[in-house]
């Protein structure tokens, strides 16, 4: 692969880009929405794409919701006919990944909300979680599940101190799997405020049993694999789109996909510059192909 070279593109230059990919994969918040807002622009670069034959798929680390609350999403903010099978979340590639990877004979400990329990059901994963409501009880005290033989870490907004305890028991067996369903450090919320990422949670339980979680959300290769198998794409025939550098651009490399970061989520332009200049190789990665400001830059191309 050429070097990478972090280039802000527009006209005919995105219209030769676009002609040369038969499949887009899009990041879904801060680029297709921020939240509950659409970004502008986005529903028509969605509907256009699709009316030029390409095939759109979205790839979301965002694990608190199941595919089917998605579907609703995507309808919700205007993005007509996205089907549940466009839409690979780090939540169902965690369930498939414990289901025909790992094989996991025994039940997953998972920490997580309603995205993960639902797509651990939906793929016949047999799971238990922690108590939501468990003040007062100590890990000493606390039943453990005999058969747990995985722990699956996500976001959880309902994490207690007991439900990470438990996991450090599980974890003590060297034979019980440690998955997390992405790596996200943080997420930026409305009015300036921040949540911390199922990547922070990942981090505590890996600093308390010494041990590495598997990754399967981007920028680990699993999710592109999961739509390889199931649409047959060329990843040489691949755009990712993505806001995030660590996680969307790194996926598009680490996958052999040309990169397009939009400046309506998290990453900057200078951080992506910062990359181009750096010594290190590892980082080179995080540099994308190609920079628009949102992707609405892509719809006059798209229009003609
Ligand atoms: N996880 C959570 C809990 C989030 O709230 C978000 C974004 O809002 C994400 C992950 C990142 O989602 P995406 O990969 O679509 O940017
Ligand atoms: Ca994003």
């Amino acid at each position: 692969v050429s070097s990478r070279s972090c280039q802000k593109i527009r006209g005919a230059q995105i219209r030769e880009l676009l002609d040369s990919k038969q499949s887009v994969l899009f990041d879904c918040d801060g680029v297709i929405w921020n939240g509950e807002k659409a970004v502008a622009g986005a529903t028509d670069v969605v509907r256009l794409l699709k009316k030029r034959g390409k095939n759109v798929f979205f790839v979301t680390n965002n694990c608190t919701r199941p595919r089917e609350k998605y579907v609703q999403k995507f309808s919700r903010l205007g993005f007509a006919d996205v089907a549940q099978e466009d839409i690979f979340s780090s939540a169902y590639c965690s369930a498939l990944y414990l289901r025909d990877v790992v094989k996991v004979r025994g039940k997953v400990f998972a920490i997580g909300g309603d995205g993960v329990h639902s797509e651990l059901r939906d793929a016949c994963v047999s799971f238990v979680e922690g108590d939501a409501d468990d003040s007062g009880m100590s890990i000493v005290d606390c039943p453990l599940e005999p058969d747990v033989k995985a722990v699956l870490v996500g976001y959880d907004d309902r994490l207690t101190f007991l439900k990470l305890a438990k996991a450090c028991c599980y974890l003590q067996n060297a034979e019980c799997h440690f998955l997390a369903t992405d790596p996200d450090p943080w997420h930026p919320l409305r009015q300036g405020r921040v949540t911390p990422g199922s990547g922070s949670l990942t981090a505590a339980l890996e600093t308390a049993t010494g041990r590495k979680a598997t990754v399967i959300g981007k920028p680990s290769r699993f999710m592109f694999e999961c739509i390889a198998s199931q649409f047959g794409v060329d990843p040489a025939r691949s755009l990712m789109v993505g806001d995030r550098l660590e996680t969307d651009i790194l996926f598009g490399a680490n996958c052999g996909m040309e990169t397009l970061l939009t400046l309506t989520g998290v990453s900057t332009l200078q951080e992506a510059q910062g990359y181009v200049d750096s010594d290190a190789p590892d980082k080179k990665d995080l540099v994308p192909d190609y920079v628009v400001d949102s992707i609405a830059d892509l719809l006059p191309l798209l229009e003609e």
